[in-house]
């Protein structure tokens, strides 16, 4: 399953078999922005909705 991250900078999406630790380039090709890992490709849509929960939590 690959791993995705995102650009923090632009929102760039990339896919890559190795985990962030192993990653040579942390950084987006595009804007040279720090890459974070969103998890392995399924546990995507997991992650966003607990971001959407925090979100909520927040408001209050
Ligand atoms: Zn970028």
């Amino acid at each position: 399953m690959p791993y995705i991250y995102r650009c923090k900078k632009c929102g760039a999406i990339y896919y890559s078999a190795t985990s962030i630790e192993y990653q040579l380039n942390k950084y987006c090709e595009k804007c040279g922005g720090e890459l974070e890992q969103l998890g392995e490709e399924g546990e995507v849509m997991e992650m966003e909705k607990e971001e959407e929960e925090s979100k909520k939590k927040k408001k209050k």
